[in-house]
């Protein structure tokens, strides 16, 4: 009996995690799954002990003067049995089970630290930008973790960039402006991420106090081919000028593709063609 229910809790999950509303069978695959997560959860503890992550940067330029404005932290695992780990593997996996929360802090306290040695060493600084998933995003006591952080290595809050994605939104909005109004006030900037991929909630664009937007890198692919792709762009560039909002391109990789966004006043760009992170 005991087996049969822990069988029908994971198919229950698997359920879940297919966005509700649906049924699931259990089978075998499914077991392998979750003893892998298991494993690869218990892997990732050890790994941030051992000090196996990483933090690459990657430039943010603008269009008009290739200047180099900001860059994003990005996260990578130096695994000793598997190698470098791109974070699309792990990263869903740790916001499940929670380790992204201290993952999180370790990447913030990463940044910082960054951003430290550059200012001590006359490298030229510019902002550096987080990622914050849904469930970082979500703890009480996020703003006060990133003030002392900021505290502690001595750094003005507008070195800091943090960016949130729509799924970022809990049930209560007005909870979630109160914390985007509260980071404002203290200086952070805040950029939304991966828009267009989503919902993209045009309300939420109107009310959210955010300096920038990110948009997500799946038209960008189409654009040269596609011109749908190029409209929607258009669009999405037209409506973020006309909410006074700073447009950052993700994933551009060739000339032609920069040089659309030049034609249609794109602020800046992040990509392959500049740099790799
Ligand atoms: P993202 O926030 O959308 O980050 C941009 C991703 O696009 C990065 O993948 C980057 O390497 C990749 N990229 C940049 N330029 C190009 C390009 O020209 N072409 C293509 N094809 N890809 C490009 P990466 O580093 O593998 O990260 C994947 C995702 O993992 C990120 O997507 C972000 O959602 C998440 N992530 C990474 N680091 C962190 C972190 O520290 N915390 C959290 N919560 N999530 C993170
Ligand atoms: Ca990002
Ligand atoms: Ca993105």
């Amino acid at each position: 009996a005991e087996t049969l229910l822990k069988n029908a809790d994971m198919a229950m999950y698997k359920a879940k995690e297919n966005g509700r509303n649906n049924f699931q069978f259990f089978t075998e695959e499914l077991n392998r799954i979750v003893i892998g997560n298991l494993e690869l959860e218990d892997q990732l503890y050890k790994a941030l002990r051992e000090n196996e992550f990483e933090i690459h940067f990657q430039p943010k330029i603008t269009v008009t003067t290739g200047k180099i404005i900001s860059a994003e932290a990005l996260i990578r695992w130096h695994a000793p049995k598997r190698g470098l780990v791109s974070p699309a593997s792990f990263i869903p996996l740790a916001e499940n089970t929670g380790f992204i929360l201290p993952l999180g802090d370790w990447v913030i306290e990463q940044a910082c630290k960054v951003l430290r040695s550059w200012l001590d060493n006359d490298i030229p600084v510019v902002p550096v930008s987080i990622n914050l998933s849904p469930r970082q995003f979500n703890q009480p006591n996020l703003l006060k973790k990133i003030q002392s952080l900021l505290g502690k290595y001595n750094l003005p809050a507008e070195l800091l960039i943090l960016e949130i994605t729509e799924n970022c939104l809990a049930n209560d909005q007005q909870d979630f402006l109160r914390t985007l109004e509260d980071m404002k006030k203290v200086g952070l900037q805040i950029a939304i991420d991966d828009f267009g991929k989503g919902y993209s909630n045009m309300h939420y664009l109107k009310t959210m106090p955010v300096d920038y937007l990110k948009v997500d890198r799946s038209f960008m692919s189409s654009i040269e081919i596609d011109e749908k792709s190029r409209a929607i762009y258009r669009a999405i560039i037209s409506l973020a000028h006309n909410l006074d909002l700073f447009v950052i391109a993700e994933g551009v990789e060739t000339e032609t593709q920069f040089e659309f966004l030049r034609s249609i006043k794109c602020d800046a760009i992040q990509g392959y063609y500049y740099s790799m992170p």
